[in-house]
């Protein structure tokens, strides 16, 4: 059985003071034992969130380069973020792809360099809205997959990441059959170009929208494996998300 995932993605918000207290709220929380929890917090950050939330639950940065160290300013490297004792990094986010212009190959040499350096790389994929109404989202999903998996070797440090551009922080969230559907299709990709192993241990979460209200459902599919969760995984609502599946 894959191992229930909720991540947090808190993107360019908080402060210390706001964000102290939402890791004061997690790390006293009763969160599920079963659930691997992981907050993604903004790189400058990192140190402070590793610092103070609770060993049992996961940092991971939200972008990360493809080299370990340089003349790359502004950047930072998976290196500088293990050094803050951080697992995971968030790679091929929406927001980097279409606000930032990061490509298939630039993601997939972030993801490379990421699991070489021994952090565990979240992987976002998605279809923006008018490629879902032209019915060509398995043809984007499975060309974003396949730039992805072209650089991992070892699938158990990769949680892939579904999340439909249109539902992210639009109050759209997918309904828990659309959600399955792509699920269903990805992992099918999965077995056809990877292996059957690999299939049915990835996990596989979704994004977009989800909140308190949405998550049991969304989360009872039998392809969801869990969430990527932005604005409400700033609010305690998380733990309620967190313990979707209780
Ligand atoms: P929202 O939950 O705010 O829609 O954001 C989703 C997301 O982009 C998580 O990475």
């Amino acid at each position: 059985p894959r191992r229930f995932f909720v991540g947090g993605n808190w993107k360019m918000n908080g402060d210390k003071k706001s964000l102290g207290d939402l890791i004061n709220t997690l790390n006293t929380a009763q969160l599920h034992p079963d659930t691997e929890v992981v907050c993604g917090a903004p790189a400058i950050y990192l140190d402070f969130a590793r610092s103070n939330l609770d060993a049992s639950i996961g940092v991971a940065a939200q972008n990360c380069y493809k080299v370990s160290k340089g003349a790359f300013t502004g950047e930072i490297s998976p290196a500088m973020i293990k050094d803050c004792g951080v697992e995971w990094v968030i790679l091929g986010h929406s927001e980097r792809r279409h606000v930032f212009g990061e490509n298939d190959e630039l993601i997939g040499q972030k993801v490379a360099h990421a699991l070489e350096s021994g952090l565990g790389v979240i992987a976002c994929i998605g279809e923006k809205l008018d490629e879902r109404e032209a019915g060509i989202t398995e043809k984007v999903v499975f060309a974003q997959t396949q730039a992805i998996a072209d650089n991992v070797k070892d699938w158990s440090k990769v949680v892939l990441a579904y999340e439909p551009v249109w539902a992210i922080g639009t109050g759209k969230t997918a309904s828990p059959q659309q959600a399955q559907e792509v699920h269903d299709k990805l992992r099918q990709w999965m077995k056809a170009n990877v292996s059957e192993e690999v299939a049915d241990s990835v996990r596989i979460i979704y994004g977009g929208s989800v909140t308190g209200g949405t998550c049991k459902e969304l989360g009872s599919q039998d392809d969801v494996d869990g969430f990527l969760v932005g604005g409400a995984s700033l609010k305690p609502e998380f733990v309620d998300i967190i313990n979707a599946r209780a």
